[in-house]
């Protein structure tokens, strides 16, 4: 439906700010662009909406190209950060102006008007002011002015970043619940990993102008492709050890344990891979076991984090609320389907599924 074909955009400055990326987009789909500041989330969606000139490559919707188009024939709707309304025209206004430029009827503005109204609910509020509403309510006045215009692609850059964090949950569900009643296709930046989880059928996750990864939520938190998507997906961060691979022996804190679906790796040093959610007390049958030094206990709540050092080397476990004295000495234990292994460039070594590795 939308299809990046090796992207590129480098700035009059010579900075290469997207580096070849290429990405079907199904009709239908939410996709979440996400990563750090600077990776070129935004290039990319400016490029998608014709507010910035492509370098190279090719985009094309609905099997139209439409990198040489203006930005106004594209028949893509943005929604973004800082909301962009009209200060000096009332909500109303702001949801017509766009379909009035285009020539629409004046009824059938209003009836659009009234059922876009309706779903956001901000029917309310038609006659104020953007200044007068409240930064969800302006939120929901952007979203509006997307919606009534019937885009094939929404683009949404960031656009809950200005709000409170209360209000950044409950506006997230809302996106979330109206794209997939309207089922348009929705391209979302932000880099928030939470936003990134919650609200995407995939994620792509960029760095420095390429892509890390393209997978769901399921896919980069459980097989994340290399140490940069694990460290960014999930909080607090994943844990990283070095450790020594042999014959699908796995040597780590004077513990040996044989894993047959990592049999068939060369010999060499790993970077282990471990969730503060997945290092526990409890003991389990096939897995790690190691001390962790407490130095630090942070209460969430409902649970805790305990910082501390293995093996003089920092590590975050994510317990139950229990009292840990400084300096106290816990067990931690991992299950061996929650072992990462990365090779020491970061990338992610491959198990064999477990029928094959069995059976060679
Ligand atoms: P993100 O949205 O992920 O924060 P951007 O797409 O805004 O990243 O930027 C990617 C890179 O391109 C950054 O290094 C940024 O400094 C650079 N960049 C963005 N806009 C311009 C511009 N107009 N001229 C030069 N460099 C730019």
């Amino acid at each position: 439906m939308l299809a990046l074909k090796n992207l590129v955009k480098t700035y009059e400055n010579g900075h290469q700010a997207v580096k070849g990326v290429s990405v079907d987009i199904k009709q239908g789909e939410f996709i979440v662009l996400v990563g750090p500041s600077g990776c070129g989330k935004s290039s990319i969606l400016r490029s998608i909406a014709g507010l910035e000139s492509i370098t190279g490559g090719e985009i094309h919707l609905n099997n139209r190209r439409i990198d040489n188009e203006k930005p106004a024939s594209r028949d893509i709707a943005m929604v973004f950060q800082n909301y962009a309304l009209y200060p000096h025209m009332t909500v109303y206004e702001n949801l017509a102006y766009g379909l009035k430029n285009r020539g629409i009827d004046r009824d059938t503005i209003e009836s659009k008007i009234e059922k876009v109204a309706k779903t956001l609910k901000i029917a309310d509020y038609l006659e104020r002011k953007p200044a007068k509403l409240s930064g969800g309510q302006r939120q929901r006045v952007a979203m509006g002015r997307a919606i009534v215009r019937d885009p094939q692609l929404f683009l949404f850059d960031e656009p809950l970043s200005n709000l409170d964090a209360s209000l950044r949950a409950h506006m997230r569900l809302e996106i979330k619940k109206l794209q997939r009643e309207l089922a348009v296709t929705s391209v979302y930046v932000t880099h928030d990993q939470v936003e990134a989880m919650t609200l995407a059928d995939r994620i792509i996750v960029l760095n420095q102008g390429e892509i890390e990864q393209i997978g769901t939520p399921a896919e980069v938190y459980h097989q994340p492709a290399s140490t940069f998507v694990a460290s960014f997906i999930g909080s607090p961060a994943m844990n990283f050890h070095q450790a020594e691979i042999a014959d699908g022996v796995i040597n780590f804190e004077h513990q040996s344990i044989f894993i047959a679906e990592y049999a068939h790796l060369s010999a060499q040093t790993i970077q282990l891979g471990i969730r503060p959610e997945h290092a526990v007390l409890e003991p389990s049958k096939s897995g790690l076991s190691f001390s962790l030094t407490v130095q630090a206990v942070e209460p969430l709540g409902p649970n805790q984090l305990v910082h501390g050092l293995v093996n003089d080397k920092v590590f975050t476990a994510l317990t139950p609320e229990l009292h840990f004295a400084s300096k106290q000495v816990l067990t931690l234990h991992v299950a061996k389907q929650h072992l990462h292994l990365f090779d020491k460039n970061g990338q992610r070594l491959q198990a064999l599924a477990q029928e094959v590795a069995q059976a060679s």
